[in-house]
């Protein structure tokens, strides 16, 4: 699929941690920003769980909840990212529960995003070292499900329309760390700004630079589709009619 040209209006980030976005999906983001398009992100939880320093109890959570938070806002900063909306859920706990589906309809519903972009819940085992995070998952299950059927489903949850919330059809959703990627995106442009917005994540991050790994990934997904760094996709197209829009506009020389 050629998705060179596609830019939403409007798109929504949903991920279940600070710093899940930078680490995966903010080269997209902020080419999409560039070219005029208003990008709001969801964070499910805000990391409580996201330290094993001896020194810190439960008394701690709190607090790295907060400081989290700060890190998050600074590196949607770095992208362009005109808002934040943090739901609180506990983390390293999440499930994809029908609250959390009602939640994250309620911020579609809100926001009316053209596209949606979230992770793969699918994604158990990458690679033979790394266990996807059960949060990832959790998250990017609700979101899926919130984009469809419950965001554009008039009678499901009944209380939104009570407070003017009325359906909104998402037309595309990029599926991000899915096994079946069918789009490669050019982000040789803003894999700068990735690795800053990165960089804001200190509490995770230490003194670790990132950038050699975000290079050596980026290059990797590149590497087969003659793209000097990606990032890879599973796009979804849910609007037809915005199938036909593309495909016109592809065949124009
Ligand atoms: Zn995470």
């Amino acid at each position: 699929m050629n998705e060179k040209e596609y830019i939403p209006k409007c798109a929504l980030s949903i991920h279940a941690h600070p710093d899940d976005q930078e680490f995966t999906v903010a080269g997209l983001l902020a080419s999409w920003v560039q070219a005029g398009c208003e990008v709001v992100s969801a964070i499910v939880t805000s990391g409580g769980a996201g330290s094993n320093e001896p020194s810190r109890d439960e008394d701690y959570k709190l607090e790295l909840e907060k400081l989290r938070e700060v890190e998050q806002t600074a590196a949607d900063a770095v992208i362009g990212i005109r808002e934040t909306v943090f739901l609180r859920y506990p983390d390293g706990v999440l499930e994809p529960t029908m609250a959390l589906r009602h939640d994250l309809t309620r911020v579609i519903r809100q926001y009316k995003p053209e596209a949606v972009v979230t992770a793969d819940p699918q994604g158990v085992f990458y690679g033979n070292g790394y266990i996807n995070h059960p949060d990832h998952r959790a998250a990017a299950q609700a979101a899926l499900y919130a984009v469809f059927p419950s965001s554009e489903t008039r009678l499901i949850f009944t209380d939104l329309l009570k407070v003017g919330l009325e359906p909104h059809k998402v037309k595309r959703l990029y599926v991000h760390g899915s096994e079946k990627s069918d789009t490669w995106v050019d982000i040789a442009k803003t894999i700068d700004i990735k690795i800053s917005a990165l960089r804001k994540h200190v509490s995770q991050l230490g003194d670790w630079d990132p950038e050699k790994m975000v290079r050596e990934w980026a290059a990797e997904d590149g590497k087969d589709h003659r793209l000097e760094y990606a990032e890879a996709y599973k796009v979804m197209v849910l609007d037809q009619n915005d199938e036909v829009d593309k495909n016109i506009s592809d065949s124009t020389p």
